[in-house]
């Protein structure tokens, strides 16, 4: 019975021990993985944001030394012969498509439509004229962090303070220099960390944004959408650019700086036209050729292709300045991450794909996918294993119980009729009963109580042979309806001096089987005792036979109360016996079904229960009969 207290235990041991740890482990790990993935797209996006900034910085740098290079290359025009002197630069340099001088009113004296102007030239003509007599105006590009850096620099430390109010008054800050100076040196350092930081705070962007809006100049809209998807991607607006654009006269640009480069947009093409105030208040310029100045950038490029990544150069159509070869086809204006350039350069941004977009996806994906399935199973053996062993555990401990109540019922079993056979042995030796027909009936009842005795021990040693694969049965050619009238016959007195109305039913004389006699008779025994103990009001037994072709049919029907429907399926099992209330008053072993069955299934037949209607049990012992009888 010690057993019994052990599952509880174990259960609780097994969740404690196996289950709870697993699944935070599942979890854990699960989580981790997810952040790891994160972390991972969240370096290689800073990274490859790094070297779009880099790139975008050096092509930025480029155009100003362009700029400075063409500002040298017109620092001695020839005031005389300035037409020789443009036709010798354009020559001479091939970032010189058209080169031009424009006079103080705005007229352009070269090129001009007398002097036969080539295409180029003439295209320059016609789209420029108006604008150099300040007749229209054109869109110029301005960067808003520079435009409104004021703006940008309070905003940011009013947050800043507000944040940390404390931080001015900071001892460290003010360590070895004097309290002005050292909040000279503190808002240069906070300015330049403001304008380094804005583009990521979106109030404040979208504040500067309005403002802009408000002064009439227009948001441009980058050609880019951010394929990423980190955090911080999604929160940025993706479409607003960088610089603002604002429509201005020639005279306008001119009255802002000496020299420069003003985008010009013209047939959908970008044209770069770079401009010099000259003496006279005239202004010398060219159209920068679009191809010399796209190979400049092109040169520039780092590696523009590695296993991981493409770094290059979108252009004003959103189309890569240069390809690794046998790249493919993909969709350029979604890049990984990307920087606008300049404020010369609208609508052009350093741009970084992955090189294999999909193998980040697939790969933290087959990682997921595996460690799942790796979870799953963690989980399906330890519930397997668990449950089996639980169940195992369950059947282990009730068989134990079964038993012991088994040792139990047998010692009662064997006790009681040899206390009756004693009591009559010694009245009878005693000589204390003098009538006849009361000694004859007191011999009887040691019989009839022997005969238990013999039944109960024939049942156990029966039982044992069978656990140890020792049972011998003897085969011989029987007559199975004399063997069960000798049977029943045997037992009718017994049984109707118990107040039981016996039936024998056959409509035949020989049904030939081939069995152990014995071992047979053994089993109808144990299945007429049953209908003799388990019939508590109706005391009836009937003991059918019929047949067919390959079997005979051995009934034995009570008008008992039937083995409970939910018991049907358990009680042929060893030592099971069923819970109510006339089986606890009805002594026992549970093994009368289990012998009776085994020794059935030995003879090739079986033994099955069924309810009889009306109530009772009908248990029926079917035996292959002997071919020709
Ligand atoms: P035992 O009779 O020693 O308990 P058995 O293996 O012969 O063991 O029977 C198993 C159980 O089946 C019995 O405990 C009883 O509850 C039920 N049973 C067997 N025969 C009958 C029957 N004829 N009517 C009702 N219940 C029966």
């Amino acid at each position: 019975m010690k057993q019994a207290g052990l599952k509880p235990h174990l259960g609780i041991f097994f969740i404690a021990a196996v289950l709870f740890p697993s699944i935070i482990l599942s979890v854990i790990a699960i989580r981790s993985l997810s952040r790891e993935e994160a972390f991972i797209e969240k370096r290689m996006h800073d990274t490859l944001l790094a070297e779009v900034t880099h790139v975008s910085s050096v092509v930025a740098a480029e155009l100003n030394t362009i700029e400075k290079e063409l500002n040298s290359n017109t620092a001695h025009l020839n005031r005389d012969n300035p037409e020789d002197f443009l036709k010798a630069w354009e020559k001479q340099n091939n970032l010189v498509e058209v080169p031009f001088l424009v006079s103080g009113t705005g007229e352009i004296i070269y090129p001009s439509y007398e002097t036969n102007p080539s295409a180029a030239e003439k295209t320059f003509l016609d789209w420029n004229r108006q604008f150099f007599r300040g007749e229209v105006k054109i869109p110029v590009y301005e960067n808003i962090a520079v435009a409104y850096k004021d703006e940008i620099v309070k905003d940011d430390n009013r947050n800043y303070y507000s944040d940390k109010s404390e931080r001015r008054k900071s001892p460290e800050v003010n360590y070895s220099l004097s309290q002005e100076s050292a909040n000279i040196v503190g808002e240069q350092y906070q300015s330049q960390q403001a304008i380094n930081s804005w583009e990521q705070n979106l109030p404040i962007r979208q504040k500067i944004y309005d403002q802009a809006k408000q002064t009439g100049k227009s948001i441009v809209m980058r050609q880019v959408q951010i394929e990423g998807k980190s955090e911080k991607d999604a929160v940025l607006p993706q479409k607003e650019s960088m610089f603002v654009s604002e429509p201005l006269s020639f005279n306008q640009i001119l009255s802002k700086s000496n020299s420069g480069i003003i985008p010009r947009s013209i047939n959908e093409n970008l044209k770069l036209i770079f401009w010099r105030k000259t003496e006279g208040g005239r202004v010398v310029g060219c159209v920068i050729n679009q191809a010399a100045l796209k190979d400049r950038i092109v040169g520039l490029l780092p590696q523009i292709y590695s296993s991981a990544r493409i770094i290059t150069v979108l252009d004003e159509n959103g189309k890569p300045l240069i390809l690794p070869k046998g790249v493919g086809s993909r969709n350029w204006q979604r890049p990984f991450v990307a920087k606008e350039i300049s404020s010369i350069l609208p609508h052009w941004e350093a741009v970084a794909y992955l090189a294999n977009p999909g193998m980040v996806k697939i790969e933290a994906g087959a990682v997921t996918f595996i460690m799942w399935a790796l979870i799953m199973i963690l989980f399906i053996s330890i519930s397997t294993g668990g449950f089996l062993v639980l169940k195992s555990l369950r059947s282990e401990m009730a068989l134990a119980r079964q038993k012991t109540t088994f040792v139990a019922n047998v010692s009662h079993e064997l006790k009681t009729p040899l206390t009756s056979i004693k009591m009559f042995a010694e009245m009878l030796k005693e000589r204390r009963v003098a009538d006849e027909a009361k000694k004859e009936k007191y011999l009887d009842l040691m019989v009839s109580e022997t005969d238990r005795l013999a039944r109960l021990i024939n049942n156990v040693l029966d039982f044992s042979r069978m656990e140890q694969g020792r049972k011998q049965y003897v085969l011989k050619k029987e007559n199975i309806i004399v063997l069960c009238r000798e049977l029943i016959e045997g037992q009718r007195l017994r049984l109707e001096n118990n107040g039981f109305v016996v039936n024998f039913i056959t409509d035949s004389n020989e049904v030939m089987a081939e069995i152990d006699a014995e071992a047979i008779k053994q089993a109808l025994i144990n299945l007429l005792s049953n209908a003799e103990k388990y019939s508590d009001g109706g005391k009836s037994i009937d003991l059918e036979i019929t047949h067919d072709a390959s079997r005979v049919y051995i009934q034995v029907k009570d008008k008992g109360k039937g083995v409970p429907a939910a018991d049907v399926q358990k009680i042929f099992k060893e030592f099971y016996r069923c819970d109510d209330s006339l089986t606890a008053r009805v002594k026992g072993t549970g093994l009368g079904l289990t012998i009776a069955s085994r020794i059935a299934r030995d003879h090739s037949g079986d033994i099955v229960y069924k309810a009889r209607e009306g109530g009772g049990s009908v248990f029926t012992l079917i035996l292959p009969v002997k071919a020709g009888s």
